[in-house]
């Protein structure tokens, strides 16, 4: 009898996940279940594009239904499981409907993190994780005079380079001293306040948001109320203060959850006939220092690599995930783009041009190369991967001096080098 490989969510990781089990030989159904009526979408134009008006909705589809035809792969719209049941191996949907599985991956990513402040439900509030609400944001950002951004990480500086784009006044309210000080170094972050300051954009740093009060006013302007006293109007809220893993299904039939769905480096869970994969997965990453805790990776790079070996895992052939991190981000004409993960690092150089706005910091951790972050300089990026996927031996005199052929360096090493991903 063919066997049933059920998946729970459909964006990046769960697509990849069915399309890798196919190509990899499952010969089975494959059921990917998505809560949200939209067919799978791209997520990173949602806050760039998308919001500015230039990528139109008829290109965010992840792939076109013919693909999910040809491949036997069942998309379910609207479809939300409810519970497992690892006895009986089957999954419980919201109306009541059992589904058998044979084998089941859990790609159910993350939720945003809402505001809980008094006022956080008034209209003018708009998060930026689904189609649905970037429908909504583009739409009021259309008569929007002044927006209050509220979070300076990835979403909320790429929310705010939109708005201005779109003419709208921009003011954004960080807790932390820094923007994006999860994620980025001090001078990646200084020179990213530098960029959205020549745009125009106030910053409020080091102060929470204590209250939304609607004014009454005959424009609909809302207050925005700081700890400190501060009240910024606006006509719109856009609150990107990070993420929460979906993990209820999992913790309810027992899986072991601990900051995400636990699993181990062929990205199965407590239960080894259960996968997970993307955002909603922790685990304790290659290129982690001994006796690192687990943690989760948000990326699309993260989703689609670890879905695939996920995949592998599925049809009995697990391989560890050792891909190497990357991530991106378009704000105004900055592409940023990392490679590797700078946590740690003793030093670094520059290479290129700060002053063009074209230029790339190389990180060590003592003599290794461990993360590079380029800002317009997508070749450095490219190469960048190359190194650090393959551990290449680069020094940071040899990083920094615009003579030394980073690419004949690269190009070797992708020779000679097994392949890490
Ligand atoms: P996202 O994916 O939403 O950008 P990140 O975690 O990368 O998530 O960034 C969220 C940012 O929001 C962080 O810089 C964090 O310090 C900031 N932040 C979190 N809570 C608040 C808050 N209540 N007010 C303002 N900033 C916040």
């Amino acid at each position: 009898m063919k066997r049933t490989l059920v998946t729970i969510g459909a964006s990046y990781a769960g697509v990849q996940l069915a399309a890798s089990a196919r190509e990899l030989g499952f010969d089975g159904s494959i059921l990917l279940l998505g809560d949200e009526p939209d067919a799978p979408y791209q997520r990173p134009p949602l806050s760039k594009g998308f919001l500015t008006g230039s990528v139109a909705a008829e290109r965010l589809p992840l792939r076109a239904q013919a693909f999910f035809d040809e491949e036997r792969i069942q998309w379910m719209p609207s479809t939300r499981a409810v519970a497992i049941d690892r006895e009986r191996r089957q999954v419980e949907l919201h109306d009541g409907t059992r589904v058998d599985y044979d084998h089941l991956a859990l790609t159910t990513g993350a939720r945003v993190r809402k505001l809980d402040c008094p006022g956080a439900t008034l209209a003018a509030v708009h998060y930026l994780r689904d189609l649905r609400d970037a429908r909504r944001l583009a739409d009021t950002a259309r008569s929007a005079r002044r927006a209050v951004v509220i979070g300076g990480g990835y979403i909320g500086l790429e929310a705010a380079a939109s708005l201005r784009q779109k003419g709208v006044d921009v003011s954004v309210v960080e807790t932390e001293q820094r923007l994006l000080a999860r994620v980025a170094s001090p001078w990646v972050s200084d020179f990213i306040l530098q960029a959205h300051r020549e745009h125009g954009v106030r910053f409020e740093f080091g102060r929470k948001v204590v209250r939304l009060r609607d004014t009454h006013d005959m424009h609909d302007m809302v207050s925005v109320e700081l700890e400190d006293g501060t009240c910024l109007l606006c006509d719109l809220v856009v609150v990107g203060i990070g993420v929460i893993p979906n993990t209820e299904l999992a913790a309810d039939c027992g899986l072991k959850v601990a900051g995400g769905i636990a699993v181990d480096t062929c990205a199965r869970t407590s239960d080894p006939s259960i996968v997970a994969a993307g955002d909603c997965a922790s685990f304790v990453p290659h290129w982690a220092p001994e006796g690192a805790p687990a943690c989760r990776i948000e990326s699309v790079q993260n989703a689609n690599d670890m879905a695939r070996k996920a995949a592998s895992t599925l049809v009995g052939r697990a391989e560890p995930y050792r891909a190497l991190p990357w991530f991106w981000s378009d704000q105004y004409d900055l592409k940023l783009q990392m490679a590797g993960v700078n946590a740690g690092f003793t030093g670094f150089a520059v290479r290129g041009r700060v002053e063009e706005r074209k230029f790339s910091l190389f990180y060590f951790r003592d003599d290794m190369l461990i993360a590079v972050d380029s800002i317009n300089r997508p070749q450095d990026h490219m190469l960048a991967r190359k190194l650090l996927a393959n551990r290449v031996r680069i020094s940071a005199q040899q990083a920094g001096d615009p003579a030394f052929d980073l690419k004949v360096l690269a190009n070797r090493s992708e020779a000679v080098a097994p392949r890490t991903a």
